[in-house]
């Protein structure tokens, strides 16, 4: 759910520099052969921001799978695609693109999977960093009955705002989260950060980590009030904090919420804390 900057690529010299180097192997001609409309599908790729809807799967591609992945997953030190996969993989990125959870992603997912689109396995375009949970979850999908399953951060300019919202809802000394689309969401984009939310098990996922997130919270509001502060501004400052990573960690969606939620405001700044902090 983060906004990452597409890589720069120059895709004709790309594939040709790809194809050039694979003129003493066994697939010499092969390369050669499909060169052109390679460097083309590339292009589409780039044009149709890796909407599958719009990219059909490529036969003679898919025919000679294997010499794609080959590419993907052992390149030679001085091949082409080395430096560019390094550095995808070199990205001191500190929370997951898909997911928004903190960490270090340490894996690169193929957005349109090799196995479906073996052509696109070395296009930096369609690599990116995941964090393994999102990956084990997304797997070789990436479309279903009602279009694309996932938001793509190379493409989905609206990630630069807002794409989750969580509310919380009382009793607050033991709450229960439930983690929506935001409204400031495109309506034209809501149903596929639904489905990104759901596809990636979002819910139980923030879940599970809200748990010892919120007696974090909790806790900060006992701190505040015995050092007289202004409780909803504390929240502020910690919510504006979180910002500078995104606006879509799971540390922001939290303060976000506690910050535009009245309610829970005033019970944070008044309200009987549980005993236990
Ligand atoms: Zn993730």
């Amino acid at each position: 759910m983060i906004r990452l900057p597409k890589p720069v690529i120059d895709i004709a010299s790309y594939v040709s520099e790809v194809v050039a180097e694979r003129q003493n192997g066994i697939n010499a001609a092969f390369f050669a052969g499909i060169q052109a409309e390679w460097t083309t599908r590339c292009q589409h790729y780039d044009m149709k921001a890796g909407d599958s809807s719009q990219l059909p799967t490529w036969a003679t591609a898919l025919g000679q799978a294997t010499s794609f992945k080959t590419l993907y997953a052992s390149p030679a030190e001085e091949a082409a695609q080395a430096p560019i996969l390094k550095t995808l993989r070199d990205r001191s990125l500190t929370l997951c693109p898909m997911c928004g959870e903190g960490g270090t992603p340490n894996t690169l997912d193929h957005y349109l999977p090799k196995q479906d689109y073996p052509d696109f396995a070395i296009l930096p375009l369609n690599l990116v960093p995941a964090c393994d949970i999102c990956q084990g979850h997304k797997l070789a999908r990436y479309s279903g009955p009602n279009g694309r399953l996932f938001l793509h951060p190379y493409y989905d300019a609206f990630l630069e705002g807002p794409v989750a919202a969580l509310r919380i809802h009382p009793p607050y000394n033991a709450p229960t989260p439930e983690l929506l689309c935001h409204p400031g969401v495109p309506a034209a984009a809501t149903d596929v950060v639904t489905r990104h939310l759901d596809e990636l098990q979002l819910h139980s996922r923030f879940k599970s980590s809200f748990r010892k997130e919120y007696i974090r919270v909790l806790r900060h509001a006992a701190r505040m009030r015995n050092r007289n502060r202004d409780v909803h501004a504390a929240f502020e400052d910690l919510r504006e904090h979180a910002a500078d990573r995104s606006v879509n960690s799971w540390e922001h969606i939290l303060y976000d919420c506690v910050v535009n939620d009245p309610e829970l405001i005033a019970y944070l700044a008044a309200g009987q804390l549980p005993n236990y902090l």
